[in-house]
């Protein structure tokens, strides 16, 4: 289910608004319309620009360590910055994951800093109905920088401290382990967050403490999962059974090799020499009538494939870039000599094992 939506991009990384923050927006706009109170929203406005330049800064720090950031997604108690893979580097990561609330704590220390230091003339509001506030602007959005600070040096996952923990941990022992100590920690912190969220009768607190323990359970799983996926390799679960179409097979003959093999894509051979890979979506372009009369060799191919001691998960990675569901296997020096198929399916299974494990 998509619970973002796109609402622009900066440097070309597309930049998301999570449900939870529109439905937050709307929620306040409602209550500020309900107590004639223009002021609360006028702080939800703030904390999602806040929220953004919080984001931007790890964005900032990883394009500068030659990360690629995929996009931004904004959450009202801070943002996600999905990375392309987790910098093997531990001092990379605690740097990007402080760089954000570093951000918010120099923004509110500023910005309470102007308070107090500066004559300066601020106007004020009367304090909002549902917010604790003081009706400052100045004082009111220093704060709220300070607190989405703080909040996210929580050092449990999914918040920014967790992964400054996770980067400490792994400089003294093996990531993964370093992975399942800090999410230990998050769920606890969790646990905890929900426990007081009762004996206060904060919904806000119960909220978050649940966000908190599912988001380091995912972050563990995910991160354990492709760290053990690495150590797999492409000859331990690709097929050596191969279906092949030769190139003057017509597209009837390929879809028939295609199913009987359980193959999404056609894998062209010719006299034992590989050719390439004419791919489902290009397939399904040929109109039924003409299937008997279009050669393979008249579709275009792409020549794509990997070898039996190539990692499993950097296969993978290839075949989601590539939108293929079949990647040929062929030898390291004669890379014209298909082996075996690595099948999107094969790849499901070792990622169920490797759950598992
Ligand atoms: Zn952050």
């Amino acid at each position: 289910m998509k619970l973002s939506f796109k609402i622009g991009s900066a440097w070309g990384i597309p930049i998301e608004l999570h449900l939870t923050f529109i439905l937050l927006i709307l929620a306040v706009l409602g209550l500020a319309v309900y107590f004639s109170d223009i002021y609360s929203f006028i702080l939800v406005v703030f904390l999602f620009v806040f929220v953004f330049f919080h984001e931007l800064a790890h964005s900032v720090v990883a394009r500068r360590n030659k990360i690629k950031v995929r996009k931004i997604v904004l959450y009202p108690i801070g943002g996600v910055s999905e990375i392309e893979e987790i910098p093997e580097n531990p001092a990379i990561e605690w740097r990007m994951a402080i760089a954000g609330p570093l951000t918010s704590v120099i923004l509110g220390a500023a910005l309470v800093g102007i308070y107090y230091l500066l004559p300066v003339k601020i106007p004020t509001f009367k304090p909002s109905s549902f917010i604790i506030s003081s009706g400052n602007i100045l004082l009111d959005l220093g704060y709220l920088n300070l607190l989405l600070g703080a909040f996210n040096l929580i050092p449990a996952f999914p918040m920014d401290g967790g992964r400054v923990f996770r980067a400490l941990l792994a400089e003294r022992m093996k990531f993964s382990n370093a992975t399942k100590y800090a999410a230990y920690i998050g769920r606890i912190f969790g646990i905890i967050m929900v426990g007081i969220g009762f004996f206060f009768f904060n919904p806000v607190l119960i909220l978050i403490g649940v966000f908190i323990y599912i988001g380091a359970s995912e972050e563990a799983e995910q991160t354990i999962v492709s760290t053990t996926l690495a150590s797999v390799r492409v000859k331990d679960v690709m097929q050596s059974e191969i279906g092949s179409v030769r190139p003057d097979q017509t597209v009837t003959e390929a879809l028939e090799v295609m199913f009987k093999s359980k193959y999404h894509d056609a894998l062209v051979e010719k006299d034992g020499v590989f050719q390439g890979l004419v791919i489902w979506n290009e397939i399904i372009k040929v109109k039924i009538e003409q299937r008997n009369n279009i050669r393979v060799e008249q579709m275009p191919l792409k020549n794509i494939s990997t070898y039996p001691d190539e990692a499993v998960f950097e296969s993978y990675k290839l075949m989601t870039k590539e939108k293929i569901d079949l990647l040929p296997v062929v030898e390291r020096d004669i890379p014209t000599k298909v082996v075996g198929v690595l099948t999107s399916e094969a790849v499901a299974n070792a990622y169920e094992k490797a759950k598992n494990h």
